[in-house]
């Protein structure tokens, strides 16, 4: 093949970014290690018929109406709404904290501004360092210590092996506190699944008579024997640099698929068990998919150290060492061959939309330099 583009990886990062390029005029040639394409967001039906996401509960959100866009070009959406509840006191009570949150757990009546004034009063009776310097401060600083110790702290344990303390304050950005009711765990203006699966929908966008996609296939191994005008490398930011800075660490999940014979096993699609059991959640997928069966899959995830790299873990040594190799993409960027793209790559905690808007941005920017 001459003259084509490289995409290591068919996650979202690497089949954003073969599209784009293969719109523009070049051939591409995807490879992934997997034997699948979709990466993490891989979804197939299992045994029982049940749509499932393999590496764990996906559910698109964004703000950025390009994104959606883009995505509604391989696929129409299920409309879905996340909600979520957490058992926490021996109740199921809606998660992120909101007005009926606290009223359930604490057995009180409140309206939205009496709820401004709870929070404001569990947090003046808390310390905490202002501004924030961890994930433990970020979170006491809107609801407080006994809040955060009941729904946050021993989750965090859980699903990170490390003291609250230990982690960046950016990862309590994730979760928001109303003092309304809404009970969506999102307020994203786009919320949905696509219809017929993550997968089909990223088989369309790879579905380019530019594109050609080899799975099975490590990119490590061919390396020496290909000479793409371009490279978009979606893997592992350490495994690309032979890890000269030292390992970047990732904690992995081992997820347990059990399927019901009834047609619901909880109520809403994730139940988080902040402080009972070795799991962090509980997930059933119909609940998000729509589907209608008279069975019922659902997921348990319980956090663990090795495995499939599934999420960056935000300590200070990790951002330090982030911030090395991020020096080196830099500097290999330059010369306009290669592009790092997604959350393996930057070592970053992207959600699916902001890897999607992350490959507009670099891949754009690339071909702009290129014409
Ligand atoms: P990946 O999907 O990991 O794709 C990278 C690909 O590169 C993989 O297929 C990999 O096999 C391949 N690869 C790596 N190295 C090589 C190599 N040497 N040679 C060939 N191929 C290689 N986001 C949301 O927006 N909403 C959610 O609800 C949500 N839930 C999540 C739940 C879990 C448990 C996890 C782990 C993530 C979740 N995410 C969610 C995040 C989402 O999965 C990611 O943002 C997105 O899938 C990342 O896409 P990516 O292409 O960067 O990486
Ligand atoms: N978190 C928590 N309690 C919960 C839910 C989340 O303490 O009930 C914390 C925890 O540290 C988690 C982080 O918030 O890792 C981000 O949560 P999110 O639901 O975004 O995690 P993801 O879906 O990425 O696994």
């Amino acid at each position: 093949m001459k003259d084509f583009v490289l995409i290591v990886g068919s996650g979202l990062a690497g089949a954003t970014s073969a599209r784009i390029i293969a719109e523009s005029g070049f051939r591409v040639f995807v490879v992934e290690k997997l034997n699948h394409i979709a990466g993490h967001a891989y979804d197939e039906f299992n045994e029982d018929g049940i749509l499932v996401h393999t590496y764990g509960p996906h559910i698109f959100h964004t703000k950025d109406k390009s994104v959606f866009d883009f995505l509604s070009r391989f696929t129409s959406w299920n409309y879905y709404q996340h909600r979520v509840l957490s058992y926490v006191d021996g109740m199921y009570v809606p998660f992120p904290i909101n007005r009926d949150t606290i009223s359930q757990i604490f057995g009180i009546k409140l309206s939205i501004e009496d709820v401004d004034n709870f929070l404001d009063n569990e947090v003046k009776n808390s310390k905490f360092a202002n501004p924030p310097i961890n994930f433990e401060d970020a979170v006491v600083s809107q609801i407080g210590r006994r809040l955060y110790e009941k729904f946050f702290m021993n989750y965090t344990r859980k699903q990170w092996n490390r003291v609250p303390s230990e982690l960046s304050p950016e990862i309590a950005k994730r979760i928001p506190t109303r003092s309304n009711r809404d009970g969506r765990y999102f307020s994203d203006t786009y919320q949905g699944l696509p219809l017929h699966g993550y997968t089909k929908m990223i088989e369309k966008m790879l579905d380019h008579p530019n594109i050609s996609v080899l799975t099975n296939c490590d990119y490590f191994e061919i390396k020496p024997e290909l000479k793409p005008i371009m490279t978009v490398y979606t893997g592992k930011l350490d495994d690309f640099f032979g890890k000269i800075h030292g390992d970047l660490e990732y904690r992995s999940l081992k997820l347990d698929f059990k399927t019901y014979r009834q047609e619901y096993y909880q109520p809403v699609s994730v139940v988080n068990y902040p402080n009972d059991y070795d799991w962090t959640r509980i997930t059933e997928f119909k609940h998000m998919t729509g589907q209608k069966s008279d069975l019922t899959t659902v997921c348990y995830e319980y956090p663990i150290d090795s495995g499939e790299p599934y999420y960056v873990v935000m300590t200070e040594e990790n951002m330090k060492k982030r911030a090395l190799y991020m020096k080196e993409v830099e500097k290999i960027e330059e010369y306009g061959e290669h592009l790092f793209i997604g959350r393996l790559a930057e070592y970053k905690y992207y959600n699916m939309d902001e890897v999607v808007a992350r490959s507009f941005q670099k891949t754009e920017e690339w071909l702009r330099r290129k014409k």
